[in-house]
């Protein structure tokens, strides 16, 4: 498989006072395939969509690397390098009601990115902006009305026909679905699909369910407090998780079936996740961990290879 983009000990650090740091995003190294769904987990705050941002040069990078398609890209963007990057990386925001500007029409808000990248003029962006809200399930007779006119499912059809509309190659799905009524985050999976095989995209897909993700994603990484802690076949990493965070995080997922939601309380994750300032030497994961050893408080703990092909965990029960 091609590389299309890779992320090298990608950091991601922002100074909250004369000595505070908060480490949302650490020493991150990732490589994503054309055309792969890559599924990102972890709780709230674990840095999953700051990862994604400073990915997209929405976040400055404080250290580390992104290459795409073996370009190194900018450590802080110049106004250019968004303009040469839009139509090639795009995002989905995670909340359909605040990402859309209330006082621009739907046509607006999603023929902005042709008029600003592509220069298109007004009847060619129309003619794109119909054909784009009929792709995603919407009418062209949609294109004059306002966000507040729509329900979530179809805010949020209206955000993936914005990010769509440039044709990018590679997307972050931030949380797409976890704002939407159970009802209809299927219909917004199915049509996030459809759209990925028809344009022949790569996903960097953001949620904290992992039955979702695991339905979604070739493989699936796990973040904990700003670091990766396992990554793998996303069907391996669900069944078979190997760190004791994932398993947690696994067994804690909501289970339809009473009796296992029963004893599923059980083993649900301890505590809050811990303050992202200043994070010391040592796992990051030692003061929830059931397995936590001497020397978990005293090493951190990096990725290394399993037995098993494509998979990477960190902890010191994998010497
Ligand atoms: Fe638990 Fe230690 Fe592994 Fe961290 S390194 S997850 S504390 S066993």
């Amino acid at each position: 498989m091609t590389t299309l983009l890779e992320t090298r000990n990608l950091t991601r650090h922002f100074k909250i006072g004369r000595n505070q740091v908060v480490h949302a995003v650490d020493d991150l190294s990732l490589t994503i395939a054309e055309r792969e769904v890559v599924g990102l987990v972890g709780e709230s705050g674990s840095g999953k969509s700051t990862f994604g941002k400073t990915i997209l040069g929405l976040h400055d990078k404080t250290a580390g690397s992104v290459s795409y398609q073996g370009e190194t890209l900018p450590g802080k963007y110049k106004p250019r390098d968004f303009q040469r990057l839009a139509a090639r990386m795009q995002m989905i925001f995670q909340d359909p009601y605040s990402s859309l500007n209330p006082r621009m029409t739907v046509g607006e808000i999603i023929g902005e990115g042709l008029r600003l990248h592509k220069r298109l003029p007004p009847a060619g962006i129309r003619e794109q902006v119909a054909h784009w809200l009929e792709l995603v399930g919407l009418s062209a007779d949609h294109m004059s009305r306002y966000p507040h006119e729509f329900s979530g499912g179809q805010r949020q059809r209206i955000g993936i026909a914005r990010a769509m509309i440039l044709e990018p190659e590679f997307v972050v799905c931030d949380e797409p679905i976890s704002a939407l009524d159970v009802s209809v985050q299927a219909q917004v999976i199915n049509l996030l699909g459809e759209l990925k095989d028809r344009m022949g995209l790569t996903l960097l897909f953001i949620a904290h369910d992992l039955s979702m993700v695991r339905y979604v994603s070739d493989r699936m990484a796990v973040m904990y407090l700003g670091s990766l802690v396992e990554i793998g076949p996303a069907d391996q990493v669900y069944f078979q998780p190997r760190h004791p965070y994932t398993e947690i995080l696994v067994s804690s997922n909501p289970e339809p079936d009473p009796q296992t939601e029963r004893e599923r309380q059980s083993t649900t994750i301890r505590g809050e996740i811990p303050s992202p300032v200043n994070v010391g030497a040592g796992c990051r994961f030692a003061n929830r961990c059931p397995k936590v050893m001497d020397v978990c408080r005293r090493a951190t703990p990096h990725l290394i290879p399993l037995q098993e092909v494509d998979r990477q965990v960190a902890c010191h029960l994998y010497p």
